[in-house]
């Protein structure tokens, strides 16, 4: 096993160890990432004596500029060398209470430290003492899980899961990174006690969201969520898109897995986490807006405006940032069916110019979600679709290097419109704002300062505005 570790961070804690006689092991994450060839950054240590002491001496020896971050509450220390991020805890014994995410703890054997780990493939341990450095310590043979692809708990399940709940969330997202599949009696242990959610914090909850969201096929763990009765839980309103309903023999598209399959189509063509977000939000609204009509069938009407008023809500909910990225999720929400109205009808130079004006800058993004969106099963209907948001591609550069809307601003801004009829802020304002800007994507009126200026004059007066002079 050494030659993981012949990196300079190992034989300098070796050497630490060896001076000070204290037994110190690599576990966790990194070992088993190590036996599985991927890549990771943060590397866990854990010895048997103090955390801090051990981290301040290895950071002395690598390079004495390095700067130690001690949490003296918690006995540990953590520094960064070079691309890692390195941690130091003191082997520990936890015992739960069952009101609180917060053990009790007290020092403990590495048998202790390695009891208290999520599943057995977190659980490997990795000497470093000289006398045994390199040598495995894997009392739930962790390794035989990581060869066969199994998550399981190294205790019972239901004591692994009810004392730290978050762990169901992280079974299921490690299950979705590795492509493992969860034991079956941990997974019913994570049904037995997926109530047991509401003492986790949502900015834990979303940690391991964003991780499922940014899986190779992160439909993989919104379907284990979803059988495990979690996503009810923790994200009510997309496990609602779930299931089809059946009137006069007429039946609407399931939307549940509808979404996940946009929700893949999407992570093929982006890693961006929040166009990630959007394809998973883009129909949220479905069953609060769907009807059925008498010869119509049945319709989602406005769902993508119902949409964008959901996702603040949500995003609130889940600690999730309430600034410029859920501003994008909720536009791409609220304009997904714009190029599927204009693929179906003959595209107008205004109609692309308005959306030219409302998509600005992320006018690709949504496109690509336009193309994930098509989930159809039939190749001719696909490639038909396809074809015809090649057509809206096409209209859009055309018209774009012509009127360069993707960036553009009205000529006149509201303050120029209080100014000149000597008005405070009021509802007319944006009257006379939005005829100008009608009026120039419309094409009514040219793009230019004075043709702005005088319809402005115009929309004042039939408001019963005059200029101040
Ligand atoms: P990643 O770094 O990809 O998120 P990881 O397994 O390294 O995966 P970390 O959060 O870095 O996860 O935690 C490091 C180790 O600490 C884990 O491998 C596991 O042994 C232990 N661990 C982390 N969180 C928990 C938890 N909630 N319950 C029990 N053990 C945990
Ligand atoms: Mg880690």
């Amino acid at each position: 096993m050494d030659h993981h570790l012949n990196h300079k961070i190992f034989s300098s804690i070796s050497e630490v160890c060896g001076e000070s006689g204290i037994e110190a092991f690599v576990i966790g994450g990194f070992v088993r990432d190590v036996l599985l060839k991927r890549p990771s950054s943060d590397i866990d240590i854990v010895t048997l004596g103090s955390g801090i002491d051990l981290a301040l001496k290895v950071a002395h020896k690598l390079n004495p500029k390095i700067k130690v971050s001690v949490f003296k509450n918690f006995g540990t220390a953590m520094f960064r060398y070079k691309e890692w991020e390195v941690e130091f805890v003191g082997a520990r014994k936890e015992s739960y209470q069952r009101n609180s995410r917060k053990p009790i703890v007290e020092n403990g054997t590495l048998e202790d430290d390695q009891n208290r780990r999520d599943f057995t493939i977190n659980a490997m341990a990795l000497g470093l003492h000289p006398d045994s450095f390199g040598k495995l310590t894997d009392p739930f043979n962790g390794i035989q899980d990581l060869n066969d692809g199994i998550i399981r708990t190294p205790l019972n399940p239901d004591t692994t899961y009810s004392d730290d709940p978050l762990r169901m969330l992280r079974a299921i997202r490690f299950a979705n990174q590795l492509n493992f599949t969860i034991e079956q009696e941990s997974l019913e242990a994570i049904k037995r006690n997926k109530d047991r959610i509401e003492i986790i914090s949502y900015e834990r909850i979303h940690v391991e969201l964003n991780k499922i969201m940014l899986c190779t096929k992160p439909s993989i763990g919104f379907k284990l969520l979803q059988k495990t009765g979690l996503l009810e839980l923790i994200l009510p309103e997309l496990d609602a898109l779930k299931g089809v309903e059946e009137i006069n023999g007429k039946k609407h598209k399931e939307n549940f897995y509808h979404t996940l399959q946009v929700l893949d189509n999407i992570s093929m063509s982006t890693d961006d986490l929040w166009l990630r977000w959007s394809a998973l939000l883009h129909d949220i609204a479905k069953p609060r807006t769907k009807k059925f009509v008498e010869g119509q069938g049945w319709t989602f009407h406005g769902h993508e405006f119902i949409g964008t008023k959901m996702i603040p809500v949500i995003f609130k909910k889940l600690k999730l940032p309430l600034n410029e990225k859920m501003k994008y999720v909720q536009k791409m929400v609220g304009l997904h069916m714009r190029p599927v109205v204009l693929a179906q009808e003959e595209i107008t130079d205004s109609a692309i110019r308005r959306l030219l004006f409302d998509a600005g800058d992320d006018i690709d993004d949504l496109m690509l979600l336009c193309d994930a969106d098509i989930t159809s099963k039939n190749p001719d209907k696909v490639a038909r679709y396809l074809d015809n948001y090649q057509l809206v591609r096409e209209k859009l550069k055309e018209v774009e290097a012509k009127d360069r809307i993707r960036n553009w601003q009205p000529p006149i801004s509201g303050e120029e419109i209080m100014e000149v009829f000597g008005l405070k802020p009021c509802r007319d304002i944006g009257t006379i704002k939005t005829a100008i800007k009608d009026a120039i994507l419309d094409g009514k009126i040219e793009n230019s300062y004075e043709a702005a200026y005088q319809l402005m004059l115009n929309e004042g007066a039939r408001l019963g505005h005059h200029p101040e002079k």
